[in-house]
This record gives C-alpha cells, structure tokens and sequence, in this order.
C-alpha cells in the first residue's frame, strides 16, 4: 500500500540507514501511531483544547510546567524565540518580526552558532554572539564563563539560546545560573538529542525555560511535529501566536494556558499562524510520546546492535573497508556501524544511484566514515542494504 503510494507518484523508495534525515522524511511510525492520526482526522476539535490535552501529556513525559506540539523543533524555536520576546504584550504579539522597539536580542555562544539559528531569527530576534568557549573549539580547557554572559546582558536581551550536546551539556547550569537572577529565559534546541529516553527530563532538571524536540526523529511522531516545552507562562504566549486567532472575543474560550488576565485584549494571528499544527500531528505526535518514553534504551540498542551485527555479517570482508559497531554510549544516542573507507563520498554516490536508492549518513564523511544508522532503517532492508553496499563496493 505505502510503496504503491510513492510508485504512483513516480517518487522511488529509498532504503535509509542515513538517520531520521528531515529531508529522508525523518522518522518511520508505528502502525499505532499511524491509526491515531488516521482516527484524528476524522473528527472535529477545538485546537485549543487538544494543545492543553498536549500539555498534560508532555508535562507529565518531561517533568516541564507545559508544552505544546508544533510543526518540528526549528517551528519549536521560532516560537520560543517569540514568546521570549512579547511574553503577553499582545502589541508586541502584532509587531513581529519587527521587533526594534523592545528587547529582541538573544545571547548565542558562538559555538552554539548552528544552521538552526536561522529559527530564532525568523521570528525578528537579533542574534548576539559572545565568548571564547574553548573547551568546544578544542582550543583549550575553558567552556562558558558566567562572567561573560552576565557583561552581554543588557535591556535589550531577550533570551539565551543554547544548542545542546552531549558534550556541552555541563555548561548548561551556567548559563541558567547567569540567566535566572536576570529573567532571561534559556532555550534550549534539543531536537535530536533523543535518545537516552532520559533526555526528556533532562533539560529541565538542568534548569532550561523551553526547550524544543523534533517530533519526527527519534520520538517516532509524525515528520511535521515537534515539542516546544518549559514554562507555563512562555509556553501560553507560544500557543497563543500559533492558534488560529480568527475568533470572536464574546465566545472564544481558549485554554488555561493561554492567561486572557495577562492580555490587554486578544491578539490576532500571530507569528507562528504559518506553523500551526494540525490535529492529525498533535494526536500522532502524543501517540509517538507515549510508545517513546514508555520503552527502554537499553533493550532498544541490544536490539539495534543485533541488526547491526547481521548486516556487518552479510557484509563480510570487503576490500578496503574497516568494520567497527560504535555502541550508544559513543555515539550519544544509538549504535551505529561505521564503515571507514579511502573515499566515503565516492561509494555514497554511488548507493544513491542504485535502482533502489541507498543513504548512509555521511556525517563523518571528511574523517572518512560512512555510518549506517538503524534508527529510520526498516528491518526489512537491513539484508538489501547490505548486498547494496557489496555491489557498490565491489563494483
Ligand atoms: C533536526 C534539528 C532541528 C530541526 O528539527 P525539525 O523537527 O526538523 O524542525 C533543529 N535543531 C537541530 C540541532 C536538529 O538536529
């Protein structure tokens, strides 16, 4: 059924071992979560009401006050840089994304610099960058000082944005300590930083205001969907420039999240009225959450190394390529067998030429490492991807 779909459309299938790639489609759902989308999209709902049922779910999956879906983690971004910006100055609301006339700067260590950025710009934020961070640069021992947030502090600040890794996770506390005693709220863009499951809380834990998670890679959700989740009061102003705002002020009865006392009237569509998530994506989204937070990575990773190790066998020896299954706790997420290899790019050209296309990730391609990444990979493929990968080699 789903390959007649592509084949009549004329678009190949191709077989991923690249990751839940944005532009691969991201993650594969569940047949569970596939039918929750297919019962919400028979039905009527206030949006309203299905983001506050959205809140509850991820509040009680992240330990956050509040969340809400949006239509992935860069959409995530935008309104969190947003929200940070208007709070609930719905003036504010209307002059998005021009925002010279009140605090629109946000704080950006410049290793935290990513192509995300563009997100947080996208709402009309200037992007301030500071510090020397030379622990991330491999420059030297030093990673974010307090001192150097406090000094970029000033009216004009908005918030802090930080791009967690699992090897920039410690400077975290130090940002929100600097941030807390000034009320810049800290956003944290934690798209793929799941796996470890545990990642859901963590952030929090660690002090982070909003923090945004694709829900189209590891959660499992819909490719369109994504959290924005944190504190009650941002999440609201989110929400509010993300719903479809097209009501009548006599019988609009919007969610408690959305605090109608903190407003000087009700807003029009806002910013993210581009962004809005649809009952399909949200109910899908909250399906994902629930069969992603409820299982365990470590049966998840023996059961990806497994996979991992019946494709390394029916690989076999092939000339000019070293073999290595990097186990979870090295790659920060989930194994991965990473192929080394004189010309990566070369032979991944070449598996996406097949008849039957095939994408490896080519992340550490200039180290000369093609990765086969099990996350989007069906298991059905895993023997296809491995004659693909002797053809290709051996061609
Ligand atoms: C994938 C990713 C995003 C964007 O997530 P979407 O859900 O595709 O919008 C943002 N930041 C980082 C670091 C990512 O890896």
């Amino acid at each position: 059924m789903t390959q007649d779909i592509y084949a009549a459309l004329g678009v190949k299938r191709r077989i991923n071992a690249a990751g839940t790639l944005t532009r691969l489609g991201g993650a594969l759902m569940d047949d569970e979560v596939v039918a929750a989308m297919a019962a919400a999209a028979r039905a009527s709902v206030d949006i309203g009401e299905l983001q506050a049922a959205a809140s509850r779910a991820i509040a009680r999956h992240t330990g956050a006050q509040a969340g809400i879906v949006t239509t992935g983690a860069a959409a995530a971004l935008t309104l969190a840089a947003a929200a940070s910006m208007t709070r609930w100055d719905i003036a504010r609301m209307a002059a998005l994304p021009h925002a010279e006339g009140f605090a629109n700067e946000i704080l950006l260590h410049r290793t935290h610099y990513t192509g995300y950025a563009h997100a947080l710009r996208a709402a009309g934020a200037r992007l301030v960058d500071l510090g020397h961070n030379d622990r991330s640069t491999g420059a030297g021992v030093r990673g974010i000082e307090p001192w150097e947030i406090e000094a970029a502090i000033t009216p004009r600040t908005a918030a802090f944005a930080f791009s967690a890794n699992p090897s920039n996770l410690s400077d975290l506390p130090v940002v929100v300590k600097a941030c807390r005693s000034k009320d810049i709220p800290v956003i944290v863009d934690a798209a793929a930083q799941l796996p470890p499951r545990s990642n859901l809380r963590r952030f929090f834990e660690l002090g982070a205001d909003l923090v945004a998670f694709s829900g189209g890679k590891a959660i499992g959700g819909p490719q369109a969907s994504g959290i924005l989740a944190g504190r009650r009061d941002l999440v609201g102003a989110a929400l509010v420039q993300q719903l479809d705002m097209d009501v009548s002020p006599e019988t609009w009865a919007p969610p408690d999240l959305i605090d109608l006392k903190e407003m000087k009237g009700i807003p029009h569509h806002g910013l993210g009225r581009g962004f809005k998530a649809g009952k399909e994506e949200i109910v899908g989204l909250l399906a994902a959450l629930e069969r992603f937070a409820a299982a365990d990575d470590a049966v998840s990773n023996a059961a990806l190394e497994k996979r991992l190790n019946g494709i390394s066998n029916a690989l076999g020896e092939l000339p000019g390529i070293t073999k290595r299954i990097a186990p979870a706790r090295e790659t920060g997420r989930v194994p991965q067998l990473y192929l080394a290899i004189e010309n990566p790019l070369a032979l991944s050209r070449r598996l996406q030429a097949a008849a039957t296309p095939v994408h490896l990730s080519e992340r550490f391609a200039a180290q000369g490492i093609l990765i086969v990444d099990p996350q989007a990979l069906r298991p059905e493929d895993d023997a296809a991807l491995a004659e693909a990968v002797r053809t290709a080699v051996l061609a």
